[in-house]
Parts: C-alpha cells; sequence; structure tokens
C-alpha cells in the first residue's frame, strides 16, 4: 500500500455518539465583501433603515428557528435563540452599528465593524465565555447575510459539512437526514453548536484543528464523533465499520450467544452521556473513565460533584451494573493542578494507581467518599470501583484498604454501609502475570487492551512511528489476554480497551471466556448483534488456533475466516 492510499486520522472533540460518512462540502467561511465605496457615495440615513429592516427580518428567522428547535430538539436548547434576539436588539451593539455607518461605512460593513470589539472580548475570556463569541459571530452573519439576500447556504444531501467553526443556526438549519456528518477547525465541546448538534444526532467532531483546512471538497471522510476522529480517504474495512455503526437498530435487551451464553454489553463513557449510552443499548457501563471530571479545568472537582455524577450514572442504568474507574491521570493525561517536574517517560510514570496512592492521595480520598455516598443511594447497589493501572498486589491491597477506610468513614457519617464490587484494570504485563493474586482478592478482572497492548509490546500508543506495534492482534498480546481470563478464578472477566468495540473480535473474546465487553456506545448495537451470532464451542476452538498463531497476519487471516 502507497502512503496516498493509507487512511489519514484526524483527531477532534466527538460530540456525539454517531458516525457518519460522505463526501466533504465545506461551508462558506466568513462572507466575503467587496471593498467599501468612498464615505460619501453612502447616504447614512438609507443605511441605517436598511440595517433596521434587516434586524426585523433577522428577529423573525429567530423565532422561527427557535420554535423548530424546542419541536425538534427541546425548550432549554431553543433558549439559545433568545440570546441571539439580545443580541440583535442590543443597545451597544446597535449604537456600534450606527457610529460605524456615521463614519461613512455602508450597512453590511458597519455590522462587521461593529461586532468586531464585542467578539474579540469573549475570545479572551476563559472556558465557556470564550465559546459565546460564537454567538455573536452566528448573529453578525445572519444580519450580514439578510443585509446581502444570501440566507441559504445550499448544502448537497449527503455531504460531510466541514467549517471552521460552527454556529448555533448553521447547526440547527441542518437537517440530520440529508448532511452525514460535521467537522469544525476550532470550537469545544460546550460550544452551543456542539450542544445542538448532539440534541440532533448529528455525528459531530469540533476542534479538529489546521489539518482539517487541508482537506478539499469532495474527499472521503468518516466523521466519528464518539471516538473523536475524522478518517480521512478511510479504507474499505473502516467504511464497512462505520456505515454498519451508522445504520444499526439498537437492542434494548442484554444478549447471549447462540447457545445461550450471557454476554453483558456495556458502554465506556468519559463525560456525562449515559443517556445516550443508554440509547444505543448499553446494559450498564463498565469503563466511567472518571479523569474527565478532573481534567480541563482549574481546580478538582468537589465531593459533591463527584457524587452527583456517580449518582447521574446510576440512575440512567437502574437495573444495569456501573464500574466507576479511579482517578486515572498522567500518561496522556495530564492534570493542569499537578504540580512537579514533568516525566522522561510519563507512560512508565507516575500515573494511575500509582499517583492516586502517592501525591494525589488527598484527591483519592475524596473521591472513595463520593463513590461510597453513591453507593449507598437507590441505584447504587450496582455501583462497582475499578482501579486502573494496577501493577502489583501491594498497591491492589493499599488501594482496597483505602477504599475501606472511605467506607468506614462515611458510614460514621451516617450514610449506609455498601460494598461496593471491586475490580482491578489489567493494564500492564505483570498484573496480567499475577492475575490470579489479583483475582483471589477482587470480584472481576478488566482487560485494558489499550494500555496492556502498549506495554505488552513495548509500543507507546501515542507515537505513529510504531502504529504496527500497537495492535492488539499481536499473538503476545492475545496470550496476556488468556493468561488473565484463565488465571481469573472465581472473578469474572471483562474487556474495556478499544478492542472490545470490533465486532469482528467479539466471537474470538467470547472463545478466550471473556464474559463482558465494554466500548464506545456507537460500537454496542453492531457488537451485541454479534454475540448473539456466536456458539460457545466454536469460538473456543478458534481462541485455541489464534493462541497458536505466530503473527498478527495470521490471526488477522483467522478472523477472516480464510
Ligand atoms: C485501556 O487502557 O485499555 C483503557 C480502557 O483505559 P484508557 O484507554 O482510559 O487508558
Ligand atoms: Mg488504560
Amino acid at each position: 500500500m502507497t502512503e496516498s492510499d493509507e487512511e489519514r486520522r484526524l483527531e477532534g472533540t466527538g460530540v456525539t455518539p454517531a458516525v457518519g460518512v460522505g463526501p466533504v462540502h465545506w461551508l462558506a467561511a466568513d462572507l466575503e465583501l467587496p471593498d467599501p465605496p468612498d464615505a460619501d457615495a453612502v447616504d447614512p440615513s438609507t443605511e441605517r433603515e436598511r440595517v433596521a429592516n434587516a434586524r426585523e427580518r433577522a428577529l423573525e428567522a429567530i423565532e422561527h428557528e427557535r420554535e423548530a428547535t424546542a419541536e425538534r430538539v427541546g425548550e432549554s436548547e431553543a433558549e439559545i435563540f433568545d440570546a441571539h434576539a439580545a443580541f440583535l436588539t442590543d443597545p451597544q451593539l446597535e449604537d456600534g452599528i450606527d457610529e460605524a455607518i456615521d463614519d461613512g461605512l455602508p450597512a453590511a460593513h458597519a455590522v462587521r465593524a461593529a461586532f468586531e470589539d464585542p467578539i474579540a472580548q469573549f475570545e479572551a475570556m476563559e472556558g465557556p465565555m470564550a465559546e459565546r463569541a460564537d454567538d455573536l459571530r452566528d448573529v453578525r452573519d445572519r444580519l450580514v447575510r439578510t443585509l446581502l439576500g444570501r440566507e441559504s447556504t445550499g448544502i448537497p444531501s449527503g455531504s460531510v459539512l466541514l467549517a471552521e467553526r460552527l454556529t448555533p443556526s448553521d447547526t440547527t438549519g441542518l437537517d440530520p437526514d440529508a448532511v452525514a456528518g460535521v467537522a469544525t477547525v476550532t470550537g469545544g465541546r460546550t460550544a452551543h453548536a456542539a450542544i445542538l448538534a448532539r440534541a440532533l444526532g448529528l455525528p459531530a467532531v469540533v476542534g479538529v484543528g489546521e489539518e482539517l483546512r487541508e482537506l478539499e471538497a469532495g474527499t472521503r471522510v468518516v466523521v466519528d464523533g464518539e471516538r473523536g476522529l475524522v478518517i480521512v480517504d478511510p479504507d474499505p474495512e473502516t467504511r464497512a465499520r462505520a456505515e454498519r455503526e451508522r445504520d444499526l437498530e439498537p437492542i434494548a435487551e442484554p444478549v447471549e450467544t447462540a447457545d445461550g451464553r450471557p454476554i453483558e454489553v456495556a458502554a465506556n463513557v468519559g463525560g456525562d452521556d449515559f443517556a445516550a449510552a443508554a440509547d444505543r443499548g448499553a446494559d450498564g457501563i463498565g469503563l466511567f473513565r472518571t479523569e474527565f471530571l478532573f481534567l480541563d479545568r482549574e481546580e478538582p472537582p468537589t465531593e459533591d460533584e463527584q457524587y452527583e455524577a456517580y449518582a447521574d450514572a446510576l440512575e440512567a442504568f437502574p437495573d444495569g451494573r456501573v464500574i466507576v474507574r479511579t482517578l486515572d491521570v498522567g500518561g496522556d493525561k495530564p492534570l493542569p493542578y499537578r504540580e512537579g517536574a514533568p516525566e522522561r517517560n510519563p507512560f512508565l510514570g507516575a500515573r494511575g494507581i500509582r499517583v492516586a496512592l502517592g501525591e494525589l492521595s488527598d484527591l483519592f480520598e475524596t473521591q472513595l467518599r463520593a463513590i461510597c455516598r453513591a453507593a449507598a443511594t437507590e441505584d447504587g447497589g450496582d455501583l462497582a470501583v475499578m482501579f486502573p493501572m494496577i501493577a502489583t498486589v501491594e498497591e491492589l491491597e493499599e488501594a482496597l484498604a483505602r477504599l475501606e477506610a472511605a467506607a468506614s468513614e462515611v458510614a460514621e457519617e451516617g450514610v449506609d454501609r455498601e460494598r461496593p464490587e471491586v475490580g482491578v484494570m489489567i493494564e500492564t504485563p505483570s498484573a496480567a502475570f499475577v492475575a490470579d493474586e489479583l483475582a483471589a482478592r477482587v470480584d472481576f478482572l478488566s482487560i485494558g487492551t489499550n494500555d496492556l497492548t502498549q506495554y505488552v509490546m513495548a509500543a507507546d500508543r501515542e507515537n505513529e512511528r510504531v502504529a504496527d506495534l500497537q495492535d492488539p492482534l499481536h499473538p503476545a498480546v492475545l496470550r496476556a489476554i488468556d493468561r488473565t481470563t484463565s488465571h481469573g478464578g472465581d472473578a469474572w472477566v471483562g474487556v474495556c480497551g478499544e478492542l472490545a468495540g470490533d465486532p469482528a473480535v467479539t466471537e474470538l473474546l467470547i472463545g478466550l471466556s471473556v464474559e463482558e465487553l465494554s466500548m464506545s456506545p456507537i460500537a454496542i448495537p453492531a457488537v451485541k448483534r454479534r454475540v448473539r451470532e456466536i456458539d460457545s464451542a466454536e469460538a473456543r476452538a478458534l481462541a485455541d488456533r489464534a493462541l497458536e498463531a505466530e503473527t498478527r497476519e495470521d490471526v488477522r487471516t483467522l478472523l477472516d475466516g480464510e
């Protein structure tokens, strides 16, 4: 395969658990305005009247979109348009436009000029306020378009829309059945446009960065709003998978193999999209990446904030297990408020349980208290705790002692004492080698194939140069999985790395005696379907052959049924 034949993956922030495929169509960037005429040729009173008329028409359009959004999406999302109406009639902005007209600019140029400073002021702010600049741009562009008589944007059906950024009205104007997906150069998860895309179920990835700009109209891309990827020139396998994930109806009930072996299919969740995971048919949450509650902020979340988040997850799955993984920072997930010199090899350094038991002990204790409190709520019986990056029995014993201490502390404060189910992630070769000893102390083991592959193969999961080694289908990784399942004693064993979400590998994992699979919600319908087709004895035979394979190519050939 030549370089140009290979698919390319651009990373951004996924905002919807949905996937789309289609050719690129660029949404017009900022509307081009011709150079303004000489000031003498501009009649201020005519221009002021034009602005007033355009404002009225824009207000009507906003009102119309507000109603349509309330109906299609919901009342709280529709409120975005109230803010737009308020911007449109803001006296300061009105004065700014009048002043620019008095300085000799025609209407559209005056609108541009008057919005410049307020947009820059919002942009200079920290956090979500910065994203309000998008709303101002939206109002500005609406006014300019109305003044130029160019209200419609004309997007070809089936295309993936790319834009510098999306405004809320760009987004609500999109028909989710006609647009395959959207991706933007800038923007974050909490921008109004992202919230709307999520509510409309539009596959969307925001904040992809400069590389997105290089994509030409017509280039075929996959927008994976769950994994936060724009895949350029997807290879046939990726496309087939994207199309499968796009079209499948979720299966709400738990599934079993064709010969009756129950397999739990759960969701990996990083933010607060528990409802989206439930909608995709997740039986529960197999991996709640709680570190996302701690990243991208200046202070750690309080115990109460965490308690609320865990309780919300439990509420979304009243009948399903919710596995809360404790703080897993370090490596590729630096904590902004963590002190200390940078490490030379952060993936081999103080990450996961190592920091939780050491320098971040206080945060860990607060988290364990919040978890114990959530376990005592009405839906809390299904809460489980899981420790990341365990390498030794001593670490596990220490973590269990801290959990016990937190449970006693909150019990003394009057909270019912519940012992949540406890599990360990198998992400290091050492954990796989001492799986028996770990399993004897916990209820379950969950194999994190992303890190396990990185450590078994000694290949940084972020380093493109060793991407070939980052394949969980290497026989060494499969044997590490087998080592874990065959030495798990009474503990049940699941997989929560990316591998779990690949339906082409489901049979092999079931054959390796995995009982639970936890994955990106988007993959759940396809995996549940696959589970139902599998016969456990055939799966075991496949696993036996895969364990004898010498290369990953041999494993892939086996999986292809050749
Ligand atoms: C893993 O390592 O496989 C895993 C699920 O954890 P994370 O990807 O969050 O490191
Ligand atoms: Mg991991």
